[in-house]
């Protein structure tokens, strides 16, 4: 595929609902963030001057805690993708599965590279791909999928801790929308399913179970999904029946062997589970080959058509499921991560702008009846002022009257003795 269709895919892809959302909420934190740093600025100031007294250090410090939140939520919201768990036996084809999604072999896959801890692989920016171990911060280059390999091999890692992956965005589109991948170790070899769900899945959005098409679903991958199902409301489960090139070798049980594993796989989904309905459980069972898928999207990339990757017969079906599943799997996951992680996010923003509303209410209402009272004051102050007013102009009134009359009177007495 060419940078430009590549392009395209992404523009048209179903992931584009968490990538569109993702930034619609950021930019709604980033406005409340300034709204809410702009009123704690304003509260500190009210504060600070001493002869208002109208907020007290418990309600500034309660309006400091607002900013602390709501900048928890936008680091979480940074870091907030999709998340996608292949589960299923060992060499049943998960880490094939995920490096035909990712289009590139980039986990290394086949016998004597047996994932023997999780996997995550994980876009981030430059062009520089490198693994880090659970608990260390140091970065270990990888330049190739063999020392990627030998790398996970020669660790000496516990089954459920993890290796995370960082392979460039720029490589890859559905790390560039901002889809992790965790691949697991087989569910048939482990004791520690529990530890597994608590540590790797509680928030995983969709679920993958990689089955080998080759055999029956084993009790091993029904009792994880039954225990996944416990302790996650109906999770979302996709069944890949891989390797179904292998069918092609007997194509006269073709139709009955599918018929026969989508009808095990419905029942699982729907009866055993009870995660989905029938119609739902329909569209989440697939046929494919992720070995093929993956040679065929090679080619493609080295300019040859997809079926010179072939392994049998009938390729162009099983490459036209493969896609039919990669678009479902896209529409389900960018619903449901929108829903899990965001609703959160927006009803604690919700509850954080609701809190602030009531305090900022209750200020404004102190700060009415403050104002309230000083008028109150300022007009009993002026009332008392009119009054000595007026009586400061009949006293003078009198006075001058008084005089007046002295006045009159002692002329009239000067004049009289004069006369005389
Ligand atoms: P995992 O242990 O489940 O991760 O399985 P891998 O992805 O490592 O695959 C185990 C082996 O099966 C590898 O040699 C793959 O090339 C092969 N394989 C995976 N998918 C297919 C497939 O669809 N068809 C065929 N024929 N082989 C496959």
């Amino acid at each position: 595929m060419d940078s430009n269709s590549r392009q395209l895919h992404n523009v048209n892809s179903p992931l584009q609902i968490f990538v569109k959302a993702k930034k619609n909420i950021n930019d709604i934190f980033g406005d409340i963030s300034d709204y809410v740093v702009e009123t704690t600025n304003f509260i500190e100031g009210l504060a600070a001057d001493s002869q208002a007294d109208i907020v007290d250090k418990a309600e500034t410090e309660t309006f400091r805690s607002f900013v602390l939140k709501i900048n928890n939520i936008r680091e979480v919201l940074a870091r907030d993708h999709m998340k996608v768990a292949f589960f299923g036996r060992t060499s049943n084809g998960k880490s094939s599965v995920i490096n035909a999604m990712l289009r590139d072999r980039i986990l290394p896959s086949g016998i004597g590279h047996t994932t023997n801890c999780f996997c995550q692989v994980e876009g981030v920016d430059g062009h520089d791909a490198y693994l880090m171990r659970e608990g260390s911060e140091e970065k270990l280059n990888v330049t190739s999928v063999k020392q990627l390999a030998n790398a996970l091999c020669q660790e000496k890692l516990s089954e459920s801790s993890l290796v995370r992956i960082f392979w460039p965005r720029e490589r890859c589109s559905l790390l560039r929308d901002d889809v992790v991948f965790v691949d697991s170790p087989g569910v048939d070899v482990s004791q520690n399913l529990d530890d597994w769900i608590d540590n790797h899945c509680l928030n995983a959005d969709v679920f993958v179970l990689v089955l080998n098409a080759e055999s029956t679903m084993t009790l091993a991958e029904k009792s994880f999904f039954h225990e996944v199902s416990t302790k996650i409301s109906k999770p979302n489960i996709f069944i890949l029946n891989n390797r179904w090139d292998a069918s092609a070798s007997e194509p006269e049980f073709l139709e009955s062997v599918k018929a026969q594993h989508q009808e095990r796989c419905i029942d699982f989904l729907v009866k055993e589970l009870k995660v989905s309905t029938v119609k739902e459980a329909e569209e989440r069972v697939f046929f494919v080959s992720a070995r093929e898928t993956l040679n065929g999207r090679l080619q493609e990339q080295n300019g040859l058509p997809a079926h010179t990757g072939a392994l049998a017969e009938g390729f162009q079906a099983r490459y036209f499921e493969f896609q039919d599943f990669e678009r479902k799997f896209e529409e389900c996951i960018s619903k449901s991560a929108v829903k899990t992680k965001f609703e959160q996010h927006s009803s604690r923003g919700k509850t954080i702008s609701n809190d602030m509303r009531l305090m900022l209410d209750n200020i404004f209402e102190r700060i009415n009846d403050l104002r309230n009272k000083k008028l109150e004051q300022k007009k009993l102050l002026t009332d008392r002022i009119s009054a000595t007013e007026t009586q400061l102009m009949v006293v003078t009134r009198e006075m001058k009257m008084k005089i007046h009359n002295m006045v009159e009177e002692v002329e009239q007495k000067v004049s009289k003795a004069l006369n005389e």
